[in-house]
């Protein structure tokens, strides 16, 4: 297995106090990195915080309250990140979650929203963080494989998913002069908090009680996914470990599939 040491080094992950930006930030942790995650629910972030510290007791760690959306409070987080660390390595660009409707049901404000929200999660801690980001540094955003394989009954967040792949193209242009480095991944289905709060709406809709493997296995089953089954948080993140340290130092502008084979394109 490649070792390597990120001891000295900053990374950020926004949405860190659950699923994929959790694990994200435990492997930041475990490589030896310094580590700031965010997030708006405090309960939720001050599990993580705790979980995290519980796990590497030494490690330098922090949490913050933040909104993505909210510039003020980006701002504010930065700020905290950079009196605390003075400089960021790697930032991850994960918060947010996806919006399940059709063209039929949804109008224009829910538009507008996911819009927003896919955009300016990425836009606001990628322009608060941009000065500090230090010696080839690197931006990884979350995606969807969405981008690639829009889903009918998901017509917004493809939609907005899309419009993601070609802003992470164009800021790994404008910011190769600068040696920072952009990149995504594109994930299927990952289990995750989101997922979790699916199948308790789904136990609660339902006379039908399956567990909660027998539950994703039927979903990956009718979904046709060939690996047979729902990724795992540590899964995404070990894609974005890899894009955002120097493991991927001649990689930008590019993607990475984390689907299970769930891409139908060659
Ligand atoms: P989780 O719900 O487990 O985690 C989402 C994290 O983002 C939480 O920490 C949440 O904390 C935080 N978050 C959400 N909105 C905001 C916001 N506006 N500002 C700050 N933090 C926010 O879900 P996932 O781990 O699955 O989601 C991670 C990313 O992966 C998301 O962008 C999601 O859309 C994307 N994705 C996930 C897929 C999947 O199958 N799991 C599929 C495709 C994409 P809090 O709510 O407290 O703010």
């Amino acid at each position: 297995m490649i070792q390597i040491d990120l001891s000295g080094h900053v990374a950020v992950v926004t949405g860190g106090s659950s699923g994929i930006g959790f694990a994200t930030a435990r492997l930041f942790l475990q490589a030896g990195a310094s580590v700031a995650i965010c997030g708006r629910d405090g309960a939720r972030l001050e599990a993580a915080q705790a979980a995290l510290a519980e796990a590497f007791p030494q490690a330098p760690l922090l949490a913050s309250r933040c909104d993505v959306l909210d510039a003020e409070q980006v701002n504010a987080f930065a700020a905290r990140v950079k009196q605390r660390f003075g400089r960021v390595d790697m930032l991850v660009n994960n918060a947010g979650q996806g919006r399940v409707s059709t063209f039929a049901d949804t109008a224009d404000d829910a538009w507008r929203d996911e819009l927003e929200l896919k955009y300016f999660s990425i836009i606001r801690p990628t322009r608060a963080f941009l000065p500090m980001l230090k010696d080839a540094p690197a931006i990884v955003c979350v995606n969807s494989l969405l981008a690639l394989q829009p889903e009918p009954h998901m017509v917004a967040t493809s939609s907005a998913r899309a419009g993601v792949l070609s802003l992470v193209k164009s800021l790994a242009t404008e910011l190769a002069p600068q040696n920072i480095r952009v990149n995504s991944i594109l994930i299927g289905i990952v289990e995750s908090g989101q997922w979790k709060r699916r199948y308790q709406n789904y136990l609660k809709e339902n006379a039908e009680q399956p567990s909660w493997q027998q539950w994703t296995a039927e979903l990956a089953r009718k979904k046709n996914i060939p690996l047979g089954r729902f990724g795992l948080p540590e899964e995404a993140a070990q894609a974005l470990f890899y894009l955002a340290t120097p493991l991927s130092s001649y990689t930008t502008g590019s993607h990475i599939d984390v689907s299970g084979g769930f891409a139908r394109h060659v």
